[in-house]
């Protein structure tokens, strides 16, 4: 029995090799969904751990994670500790000057800090940035009547690109600055996505919690494994992608174009989906490519999805 386990150890090692070779340097932006992250009871205190572990084992075999979270989960549950009620419009929370001060507490106070503290268990190489930091992400009002959203309309990636030379994981919240220094809050996955063409990221995986793009979104046997982009909008276009998967397949399509190599939807309630989407041949979850179905610029993608 032991011998046979110590044979699957290895094999499982060996299995990593080329693609820890191939990714070597490479920067991986990794969006972490606040649904993925549940919303603080035991399991998603043990997804947050397995994450970080995922992130260190990553950045330790020689990567460059970059983490952009979400957590608007977590925002509506302090909303709802805080006895305030939301109006929404389209589907969207309309952010007032109240709802924002909650939105910036929750996220660059307490689940930036709590992924960051994560991650600094295992050794001194997570630091925490809001999208206000060093002027990261510039934004502005998406619509007057939503209050406080905004979207982005600039990146400079500098303290990023800093932090990565200095061998450090940075973990991104995303309240964004407009020119007057009104802050804003952003939808993460187009902050992940921005980022993500900021730095010619190799890849870009966001951490959801669906096992990827659905054909029928409460059959998650429906499970679509590659997308074209052209595929991808006519789904937005017909009402198969809503919600919240519209600005997930919006900011894969927008680093497809500005040539991000990879982009994945994976699962994060799956333990350890990262890794399995880096370093293994099991398929998993969603990969989203450009028409013309190129989207391998780091060599050959063998049998990933
Ligand atoms: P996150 O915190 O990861 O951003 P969201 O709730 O914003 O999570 O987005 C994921 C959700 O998108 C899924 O839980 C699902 O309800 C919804 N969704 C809508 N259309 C689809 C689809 N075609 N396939 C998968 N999920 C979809
Ligand atoms: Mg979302």
């Amino acid at each position: 029995m032991i011998s046979s386990h110590n044979d699957r150890s290895v094999e499982v090692l060996l299995q990593a090799l080329p693609y820890i070779q191939r990714f070597h340097g490479a920067v991986v932006v990794v969006k972490f969904g606040g649904n993925a992250m549940g919303t603080g009871d035991h399991s998603a205190e043990d997804l947050l751990g397995q994450f970080a572990a995922d992130i260190v084992l990553m950045h330790s075999v020689g990567l460059k994670p970059v983490v952009v979270h979400g957590g608007g989960p977590q925002i509506g549950e302090w909303l709802r500790r805080l006895g305030k009620t939301s109006e929404f419009v389209d589907g969207q929370r309309v952010t007032d000057a109240e709802t924002l001060e909650v939105a910036q507490m929750v996220l660059v106070g307490k689940v930036n800090s709590d992924i960051v503290s994560a991650l600094n268990v295992h050794g001194p190489v997570a630091v925490g940035l809001s999208g206000q930091d060093a002027g990261l992400i510039r934004a502005e009002e998406r619509s007057p009547e939503l209050g406080f959203v905004g979207d982005v309309t600039g990146v400079d990636a500098t303290i990023v690109e800093r932090l990565l030379n200095l061998d450090l994981i940075p973990v991104i919240s995303t309240i964004g600055s407009g020119v007057e220094g009104q802050a804003y809050n952003i939808n993460a996955d187009a902050v992940a996505a921005a980022v993500a063409e900021a730095l010619s990221a190799q890849k870009l995986i966001f951490l959801t919690d669906v096992p990827g793009l659905l054909a029928d979104v409460d059959d998650p046997a429906s499970l679509i494994q590659r997308v074209t982009a052209g595929r991808a909008e006519s789904l937005i276009a017909d009402g198969t992608i809503s919600g919240g998967m519209i600005p997930k397949i919006v900011g894969c399509l927008r680093a497809i174009d500005n040539g991000v190599a990879q982009v994945h939807l994976v699962d994060g309630r799956v333990p350890h989906a990262l890794l399995l989407e880096l370093f293994t041949d099991a398929g998993v979850g969603t990969m989203v490519v450009g028409d013309d179905g190129s989207s391998m610029v780091v060599g050959d993608d063998g049998g990933e999805t």
